[in-house]
């Protein structure tokens, strides 16, 4: 399998060339020359190795699915790593993405099991042993830094503790994350882990790792790179579970079941794409939104307008909260019959220049096709959800969570069994949980007391030389 970009450079890349990569080179993503078919006996096969928590199925079915874009590490390797990843140990459960019944033909999907309770360590912790492996292969090293106001910095650093060859600089606005979110990250002792707390907010947070890695010679010299949500094996990792919740509330393969996305840069629904195009009976993507209602304007009117930071809410569902879906541009890419030259366009200087584009009303009327649908919530819709769901079924999810299923609701359809992602526990988002319910939200026995660890991380001034000079230090020893 080869790798092309989405405005239209044919790369001929493979897999372990782009792992380590961000944007193509021409400002693309990268994307597989094609989505190889699932036949309905592969399908069958997939359902008995799955086996709906047989110990080691979930990696089994992970391993087939990734060995269909992945053909330069060898099978036996990739196995390995797939079965290191997805255990009951890190994951909670055999299962690993256990499905529970709400009602009749509406169900949640968990995906949030891993260390830091969302669904991002689901892709996170594979693409640590990916990057371990791959680096010790090339006899490399490499310096991740990111900034993050909580969900990715977090799973990024369970993801890579300890793995060799891989330091992490996580950036983080001094004092504004979650108590529970800053226990997370700084309670982490591992040497190769660095929490750096930046007097200032996340945009200033941000604007030193743009400042640092557009200091080209600083890159190259201390190899540094991101683990942010365009990379595609992050996306190919998530592909797996809407596979396995199709698995657990289906007896045939003749069976359609509906997604729905708590959505944000667009990449989890966009791995749902991903296996609607490989022949999974996916009837439809139902996109969810907060009040940054981005993608929802799109699926309704084929408007794309990136918005500006005075226009970009802080919401309860602060992991949701963009102004534009750095995703999306994969999805638009196949809407347009992968035209590279159209998508270029669109992305590129267009949305530079305008903020955004409309499709034309050809192009709008694919949509249907993909099978995309979608909708918004509010503060008080999540509120509700969060709380008729504690009510009448005694199932407490947290507010992205509430999201999806508000929206879920709305896109019911009969003999069509509805899957809501879970995108993390409750746990996180105590503040909103207590204004929901009354009471504070469970938590995994593993997690009480998490605050009181010791914590190790280094305060500095939001200055971009500063930071530098505290990885030059660090990357020698
Ligand atoms: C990242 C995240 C999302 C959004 O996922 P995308 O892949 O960016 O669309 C939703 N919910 C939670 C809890 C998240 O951490």
């Amino acid at each position: 399998m080869k790798y092309i970009s989405t405005r239209g450079e044919p790369t001929g890349r493979h897999f372990s060339e782009i792992l380590l990569e961000g944007l193509a080179p021409d400002g693309g993503l990268y994307l597989p020359t094609h989505y190889p078919k699932v036949d309905d006996a592969t399908l069958a096969r997939w359902r008995g190795l799955y086996g709906n928590g047989r110990p080691g199925g979930y990696a089994d079915l992970a391993f087939e699915i990734l060995s269909l874009y992945i053909d330069d590490i060898p099978a036996a390797d990739l196995k390995a790593l797939a079965h290191r990843t997805y255990t009951a140990a890190t994951f909670g459960t055999e299962a690993i993405v256990p499905v529970r019944r709400l009602e009749p033909g509406l169900y949640i999907e968990g995906l949030s099991n891993g260390p830091t309770l969302a669904f991002k360590d689901m892709a996170m912790q594979l693409l640590g042993n990916l990057f371990e492996y791959e680096l010790a292969r090339r006899g490399e090293q490499l310096n991740i830094l990111g900034a993050t106001s909580g969900d990715t910095g977090s799973a990024a650093e369970y993801a890579m503790r300890g793995k060799r060859g891989v330091r992490v600089f996580m950036l983080s606005p001094q004092g504004r994350m979650s108590p529970f979110q800053q226990a997370q990250m700084f309670s982490l002792q591992d040497p190769n882990i660095h929490n750096i707390a930046v007097e200032g907010v996340f945009d200033d947070c941000q604007d030193i790792v743009k400042a640092a890695s557009n200091d080209l010679d600083f890159k190259r010299r201390h190899r540094i790179g991101t683990v942010n949500s365009i990379n595609w094996a992050r996306l190919l990792a998530q592909v797996v579970y809407y596979f396995a919740g199709y698995f657990q509330v289906t007896k045939s393969n003749s069976e359609p079941v509906s997604f729905a996305v708590p959505s944000g840069n667009f990449g989890n629904v966009c791995a749902g794409h991903v296996a609607r195009m490989m022949g999974l009976p996916i009837a439809r993507l139902v996109v969810a939104t907060n009040e940054n209602d981005v993608l929802d304007e799109f699926f309704r009117s084929g408007r794309y307008r990136v918005r500006a930071a005075a226009e970009t809410y802080e919401t309860s569902s602060p992991s949701m909260d963009i102004s534009k879906a750095s995703n999306f541009e994969r999805f638009v890419f196949d809407l347009l019959g992968r035209d590279g030259r159209r998508v270029a366009q669109l992305f590129g200087a267009g949305l530079a220049k305008d903020g955004g584009f409309q499709l034309t009303p050809g192009e709008f009327e694919r949509i249907e096709a993909f099978g995309f649908v979608s909708g918004k919530s509010t503060h008080a819709d999540r509120l509700a959800a969060i709380r008729s769901t504690w009510e009448d079924h005694g199932d407490m999810i947290d507010t992205h969570t509430a999201d999806g299923l508000k929206v879920a609701r709305e896109h019911l359809q009969p003999g069509v069994a509805m899957v809501v992602l879970e995108t993390a526990l409750p746990a996180k988002f105590a503040a909103t949980i207590a204004e929901a319910l009354g009471r504070e939200p469970l938590r995994p026995a593993a997690l009480v007391g998490i605050e009181d660890l010791p914590r190790r991380f280094t305060v500095m001034a939001a200055d971009a030389a500063q930071v530098k000079a505290y990885i030059e230090r660090h990357c020698r020893a």
